[in-house]
């Protein structure tokens, strides 16, 4: 038997103090029930997750979808919807998400059983990267674009700064089509920047995920990531 907080830490996820936060802050579950002391011991049976997410078990596997729209970011739906682990329904082990997209947004996403590795790159210091194509209402000004690179203010803080490409627009200048480079991952993110300058979202798609894009796949397949497309997101 091992100290909860040791455990966390021998798995990678975080320094033995970070673990006795992350403990502290009720973000830590054994066996489905939070634990919120620091001096409980867990053995090999224990299942313990961290964020909702199971700490280590069976062989990791990591997988790459093309999410289409209409489709929930979830392992399961409680309305009976479509939820992207459908796409692998020949997969043994227990695969999530690895972060989320609107039910409305289409495109990369990495879904894997790997908990220190989605842990790792959803904490905020991951800076993994993230390209958007948005097709958005009416055509943004040059100086609404700079807006969204400096950052907008949002009701959760002011957005980091961002890479912002005006890519294409339609005849009658109804739409266009920006291109949105960012690193942070805040919920529904992207639509409310779009929002904030007064060219709302008619259309989302996550083009890129770090080093892991779209090519060669359609909406709704998928492929297992290489250990080196693993590594190169590490
Ligand atoms: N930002 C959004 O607004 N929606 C997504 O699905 C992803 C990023």
């Amino acid at each position: 038997m091992e100290r909860l907080q040791k455990v966390i830490a021998h798995a990678g996820i975080a320094s033995r103090r970070k673990a006795e936060e992350l403990i502290l802050d009720g973000r830590v579950k054994v066996n489905g029930s939070v634990v919120k002391e620091l001096g409980v011991k867990v053995g090999s049976s224990d299942k313990i997750e961290v964020n909702g997410i199971p700490l280590e078990g069976e062989e990791p596997v990591y997988f790459l979808l093309y999410k289409p729209r209409g489709v929930i970011s979830s392992v399961s739906d409680d309305k009976g919807r479509k939820v992207v682990t459908d796409y692998f329904p020949h997969i043994e082990q227990r695969i999530y998400p690895v972060g989320r997209l609107d039910y409305d947004t289409s495109g990369v996403m990495l879904l894997t059983n790997d908990g220190e590795f989605a842990n790792l790159l959803m904490h905020p210091s991951s800076e993994v990267e993230k390209v958007y194509v948005a097709k958005v209402k009416g055509v943004p000004s040059k100086e609404k674009l700079r807006t969204l690179e400096r950052g907008v203010l949002l009701e959760d803080g002011k957005t980091a700064p961002a890479k912002v490409k005006l890519l294409s627009l339609d005849k009658k200048n109804e739409t266009s089509i920006v291109e949105l480079i960012i690193h942070e991952g805040r919920n529904r993110q992207v639509r409310r920047m779009f929002d904030a300058i007064g060219h709302p979202v008619l259309k989302l798609k996550r083009e890129r995920y770090g080093t892991l894009n779209l090519h060669g796949l359609n909406a709704g397949e998928s492929k297992e990531l290489t250990p080196h497309e693993v590594k190169q997101l590490r």
